[in-house]
């Protein structure tokens, strides 16, 4: 398991920063956006340091996959019941803030805040 000093997603999973952890299992953690976009917004985060898309190779085809596998499981659990969207941002132009692979997923009855 890679860790960063430096980065809040680390810390999160690390718990030395609080959220409030609706999924988790050896590999992976789930916990609401602070900011949230929608009325259902969740990030799903490897417990591995790995910094974007862009960091992941073969070796992460298990790990990606059961990312991909929580999206309509939790927007179910969360009440994201009529539809949902799931997002990566990778990189300065896609958007990313936060240097720690994670992968949104928005639900909830529109209008949203943003997005
Ligand atoms: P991105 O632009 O894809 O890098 O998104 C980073 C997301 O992390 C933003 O939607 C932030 O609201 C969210 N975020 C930042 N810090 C925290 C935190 N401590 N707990 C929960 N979400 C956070
Ligand atoms: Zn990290």
């Amino acid at each position: 398991m890679k860790t960063d000093p430096d980065c809040i997603f680390c810390k999160i999973v690390a718990g030395q920063i609080p959220a409030r952890r609706i999924y988790e299992d050896d590999h992976l953690l789930a916990f609401p956006d602070i900011n949230p976009a929608a009325p259902v917004h969740l990030l799903v985060v490897p417990k591995t340091h790995l910094v974007n898309l862009d960091d992941t190779n073969t070796e992460h085809q298990t790990l990606l996959g059961n990312m991909l596998l929580l999206a309509p499981r939790l927007a179910r659990e969360r009440g994201a019941t009529n539809g949902y969207r799931v997002v990566v941002n990778n990189g300065a132009d896609g958007g990313q803030e936060v240097f720690h692979l994670h992968m949104h997923i928005l639900g909830g009855p529109r209008p949203w805040n943003r997005l």
